[in-house]
């Protein structure tokens, strides 16, 4: 079933846009561009004109999800499935196509709400190559995979399925686990491409928005990454270890809207078939001064990077 093909963008409502920049330019390495528009700024991560839009609206949250359709026919017919299931959503002006860089654009909501905008055409600029924001060893992996990774809020594994089934993913539980109170903790994961996994949902309830991954291609990246968050005593949340589902080796720290990016390298492709693991298979200690268990930044740790 023809469907989302990659996590294209985000669009980032933020607070203090100048803190975003040094963050995300000078600790992430990615790149800043400005063209510009007051209280905006693009990050890019490759030869797109931008995989962030930074939005200084004070949200501090995501504002939506870039989901990328292959071309004009695939896009006509996630138009045709939405209405035939009686999902609301909107075929998007040449304005507003315009002002996201892409050819066509629609929006429409999930069902725990989360904003997000199907398009197709994304404005590449192969005459324009990366420069990371700061030195790097290599650059990062994106591709026909998409951006990355993001956990986004939920109001029910049985609606989200349903819905992002809809939209061509495959999804399932992947991990099962005991958390210390006894209780059983599940997260749901979909993916459209070689990407493990593009959307997770299972912690994270008071924003939108839980983390982003980025992934970078060399492993000196990640542990250069690791050195600077700890020399510029960056908040971690959850440190060094590999997840069991995507084998990515990451660690994830407080960014300046108060929740968390996750920095990897390493990933694994999707499986053909499901799996589901009770724990990682090393490492991601929980930092319980930094996060709590639905790993939320504390607020001491977010004035610290804020
Ligand atoms: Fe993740």
């Amino acid at each position: 079933m023809p469907g989302i093909t990659e996590l294209g963008y985000l669009r980032l409502g933020v607070s203090n846009l100048s803190r975003w920049k040094e963050f995300a330019t000078e600790i992430a390495g990615l790149e800043w561009c400005d063209e510009g528009e007051p209280g905006r700024g693009y990050l890019r991560m490759d030869s797109w004109h931008h995989r962030f839009i930074l939005e200084e609206d004070g949200g501090d949250d995501l504002n939506a999800l870039g989901l990328r359709v292959a071309g004009v026919e695939e896009f006509a017919e996630m138009d045709r499935r939405l209405s035939a299931a009686g999902v609301r959503h909107e075929i998007g002006s040449r304005a507003l196509a315009a002002d996201r860089h892409v050819l066509e654009i629609m929006t429409l909501e999930d069902p725990s709400g989360n904003p997000i905008e199907i398009f197709h055409g994304p404005h590449v600029q192969y005459g324009k190559p990366f420069h990371p924001g700061r030195r790097m060893y290599g650059g990062f992996a994106t591709g026909t995979a998409g951006m990355g990774h993001c956990l986004i809020r939920n109001n029910g594994f049985d609606a989200t399925y349903r819905f992002y089934t809809m939209l061509g993913m495959r999804g399932s539980i992947q991990y099962r686990t005991v958390r210390p109170d006894g209780s059983t903790g599940e997260f749901l994961f979909f993916h459209c491409n070689d990407r493990q996994h593009t959307l997770g949902f299972g912690v994270g309830v008071m924003k939108r928005i839980n983390h982003v991954m980025v992934e970078a291609s060399s492993f000196d990246d990640l542990a250069f990454t690791y050195n600077l968050v700890k020399a510029k005593q960056i908040p971690i949340g959850i440190d060094l270890g590999r997840h069991a589902n995507d084998h990515l080796y990451s660690f994830y720290f407080a960014n300046p809207s108060g929740w968390l990016l996750e920095y990897g390298w390493g990933s694994r492709p999707a499986l053909p078939q499901s799996e589901y693991y009770d724990t990682d298979v090393y490492g991601h200690e929980h930092q319980d001064a930094v996060i709590d268990q639905q790993w939320h930044v504390h607020e001491t740790a977010r004035k610290a990077i804020g």
